[in-house]
């Protein structure tokens, strides 16, 4: 197996949110965009961080430095998969790769997926879609599903949010949704951002446009502030102060919205 080797910041067992059946999900640290509501933000820098973590023990507190990102070669990430491969031959599940931007961390991807398919494990890529168009090309023959987001229609606001334009996010979508097995579109609702009914309406009329039988799902993923403390952890500004998660009625309304593309639409992963 290969020497290379690819930057991990996290790999959760037992995940049941990103793909079928019991998952393992192998965080991989970087990622070109920069988003404001991100609550992973450990996984934006594409190198090693040392940050400092606070216990407190009888009135005391204790600073206990914690390093974020270890490289794995192929072959550990095998391993790791292999522990866990009752529980995922019995559940159906598989290996999904998220992080920060997997795609980032191309030939560590390409090569992990390749020796995760001859094991016959089922793949999953969770994407911001800004990665070349010809390593999306290079890598479908190797993945069973695409996790692809689709974060705001409107370039300037896309750019302003995220740091990057949605050009080449929007045709990835699209030639993903052409050659690819199976696409799931997973849509954060972010108040202020994306969220208005007309935008929303944009969407629905974008996805339309590009769906074939490739597209399997459709994720309403909720604003939440669950990785706000990890901010200050990491020295980083937290921009989303102020802003609240959207309601469960609110979500509903916009399910109910997606639901007219005849996909199947689910709120949360
Ligand atoms: S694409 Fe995902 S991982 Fe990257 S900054 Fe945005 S929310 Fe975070």
């Amino acid at each position: 197996m290969s020497a290379i080797s690819g930057l991990v910041f996290s790999i959760k067992r037992y995940s049941i949110h990103d793909g079928p059946g019991i998952r393992v999900t192998v965080f991989m640290k970087g990622c070109p965009l920069s988003c404001k509501w991100c609550h992973n933000p450990e996984g934006i820098f594409p190198y090693q961080e040392t940050v400092e973590k606070s216990h407190r023990l009888g009135g005391r507190e204790f600073i206990e430095k914690e390093q974020a990102g270890k490289f794995y070669s192929v072959a550990d990430i095998i391993d790791v998969l292999e522990r866990e491969r009752v529980f995922i031959d019995q559940s159906k599940g598989g290996v999904t790769f998220s992080g920060g931007e997997p795609m980032m961390q191309f030939e560590f991807l390409l090569e992990t997926v390749k020796a995760c398919k001859d094991l016959g494990y089922h793949t999953a890529i969770d994407t911001s879609g800004y990665a070349p168009a010809e390593n999306y090309k290079s890598i479908i023959p190797f993945t069973d599903l695409f996790l692809f987001d689709i974060k705001h229609l409107d370039d300037n606001k896309h750019l302003e949010a995220t740091g990057v334009s949605n050009t080449g996010i929007l045709e990835n979508c699209r030639i993903l949704l052409e050659t690819s097995a199976a696409v799931a579109l997973r849509i954060p609702v972010v108040p202020g951002f994306n969220d208005d009914a007309g935008h929303m309406d944009r969407i629905v009329q974008f996805i339309l446009s590009a769906k074939t039988d490739a597209l399997t799902g459709i994720n309403l993923l909720p604003f939440h502030k669950i990785g706000a403390s990890k901010y200050r952890r990491f020295n980083l500004p937290y921009l989303m102060n102020g802003i609240e998660p959207p309601s469960g009625k609110f979500m509903k309304e916009i399910k109910n919205k997606f639901a007219s593309t005849g996909v199947k639409v689910k709120i949360g992963g």
